[in-house]
């Protein structure tokens, strides 16, 4: 699939902005401009708005299992196109070509997940007080949702907000990334294809604190749902609390990784450590905290930085590309001045470190050591492919660490002992912990995190429940 222009989703057509106004899209890899996305204006906001409203109504009042039908049919039609839809990814998020064929297809389990569990929102009978008396307890959706998504998972990102919404019976409006849009209107195309009615689903984009600014507070709307970073998912929260609007809030995290002493190295090596240059870093879940027991710290250390350097950086088309470039140059600045500030306060960078090439946004996989603990990159989410490696003496020690930053989103443990898994499972303040493998966020697991990670879970039996309303429903029989 070529790439082409994106345009706005709205009643079911692709159209342009009111205004006319675009925005450029650029391949990171290359710098070049390879598109243009419409730029959406408060007269178009209103026409999704509208048309949403219309929507509802409708997709409220179809019944679940034809909702999961037609869910089913974008599934199937996400897997044919997989790979034509993975190749506009990675031209406009620099991914490798199978990560982002892979997003691809996992959408299609989210989806299906979704399409399933909608036909699973059960109500309840609750015995009456008196026989004359039916009580019921009734689920419905909430109504029109406003979703925000980033350009770290062009798709992935959309899906989980998109299915839940429309499993349950809502209708959204997807405010989705202006740097990587090609990827989510092939998502919401594949929907559009299978037959969801329009004003079901709209798609926008344009300034993004503008449109949620415009939505946020519109009294249409009753959901909100954000995945981005910590400091804008508390000034949305903020937001949605001050209309009295429902919020989920996929944020930042920092995951630590305990290696402890009787870990099986090899396996957090390939597991985590391969799992840390997974999308470049820019995974909200990507390990970044290494807390590796004194006794192996130097065997691990190397073994990771033996493994960056064999990562066969390169374009995301190109065969055999094992990491591409950062999608944005924001996060190529992030990961100089990380190391800089990392080098500046005595930090040793094992390997990496610097920028690659002097076209697209490269940055070399990176570990660093010998951290203090002020260094920004123990502190602040660095969003790009550097390890921080960090020794540790007892298991408490690395619980302290891990639970030290006000995140609390993914983590991750190798051990042998069955009591360490325990202990860990019950003491680190997360909402996601992999013990012993790498971290997939499979459709039927919970995903979500805790603190300033966020409120809410886009994952699991629990993905709906923040897409519905409960309604007590007392009958008396005169
Ligand atoms: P950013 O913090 O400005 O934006 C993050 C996301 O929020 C983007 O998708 C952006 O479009 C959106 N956004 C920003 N302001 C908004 C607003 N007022 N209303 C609605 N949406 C808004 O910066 P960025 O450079 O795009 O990303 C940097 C940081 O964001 C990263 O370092 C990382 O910490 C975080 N991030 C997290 C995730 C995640 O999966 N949790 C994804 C992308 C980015």
């Amino acid at each position: 699939m070529s790439y082409k222009n994106t345009q706005l989703l709205i009643d079911n057509q692709w159209c342009d902005a009111a205004s006319g106004k675009t925005l450029p899209v650029e391949n990171p890899a290359t710098g070049l401009e390879i598109g243009r996305v419409a730029y959406a204006g408060i007269v178009d906001l209103d026409r999704a708005l509208a048309s949403a409203q219309k929507g509802f109504t409708l997709w409220r009042n179809t019944p679940a299992l034809e909702r999961s039908n037609i869910m089913r049919k974008a599934a199937v039609l996400m897997r044919e196109r997989a790979a034509e839809i993975g190749a506009l990814m990675t031209q406009e998020q620099g991914k490798p070509l199978a990560e982002a064929k892979g997003e691809a297809l996992m959408s299609a389990e989210i989806i299906e997940w979704c399409a399933e569990e909608g036909r699973r929102t059960y109500g309840r009978i609750v015995p009456p007080r008196a026989m004359n008396v039916s009580a019921q307890v009734q689920k419905e959706p909430v109504g029109i949702v406003a979703a925000f998504t980033p350009w770290n998972f062009p798709i992935n990102q959309v899906v989980r907000k998109l299915s839940a919404a429309l499993a349950t019976g809502c209708s959204i409006i997807v405010k989705a990334p202006e740097e990587t849009p090609a990827s989510p209107a092939a998502l919401i195309q594949a929907f559009v294809d299978a037959g969801v009615p329009p004003g079901v689903i709209s798609l926008v984009y344009g300034s993004p604190a503008e449109i949620s600014g415009y939505l946020i507070p519109h009294p249409l709307v009753r959901k909100i749902t954000f995945t981005g970073s910590t400091p804008v998912g508390k000034q949305l929260a903020a937001m949605a609390g001050q209309y009295m609007k429902r919020s989920t809030m996929e944020l930042g995290g920092h995951a630590p990784v305990i290696v402890a002493a009787d870990a099986d190295i090899a396996l957090a090596l390939k597991t985590a450590g391969s799992l840390k240059f997974r999308n470049a870093g820019q995974v909200c879940i990507s390990p970044t905290r290494f807390l590796v027991h004194n006794s192996i710290k130097t065997e691990f250390t190397k073994g990771l930085v033996a493994m960056a350097e064999k990562l066969k950086v390169a374009d995301g088309m190109a065969d055999g590309t094992q990491m591409g470039a950062l999608a944005n140059s924001r996060r190529l600045d992030a990961m100089l001045a990380l190391t800089e500030d990392a080098r500046a306060k005595g930090a040793t960078v094992a390997t990496g470190g610097e920028r690659m090439g002097s076209v697209g946004n490269f940055f070399a996989p990176t570990v660093l050591t010998d951290l203090p603990m002020n260094a920004d990159v123990m502190n602040t989410e660095p969003f790009g492919p550097m390890a921080a490696i960090h020794g540790f003496e007892d298991l408490d020690e690395a619980i302290a660490e891990s639970n030290r930053l006000p995140f609390g989103l993914a983590s991750y443990a190798f051990t042998r002992s069955l009591k360490t898994a325990h202990t860990l499972g019950q003491r680190l303040e997360v909402g996601m912990l992999w013990i012993n493998q790498g971290g997939v966020s499979w459709a039927e697991m919970p995903f979500g995190g805790v603190k300033d990670s966020g409120y809410g879970s886009e994952g699991g039996t629990e993905i709906l429940d923040a897409y519905i309303n409960t309604k007590m429903v007392s009958i008396a029989c005169v």
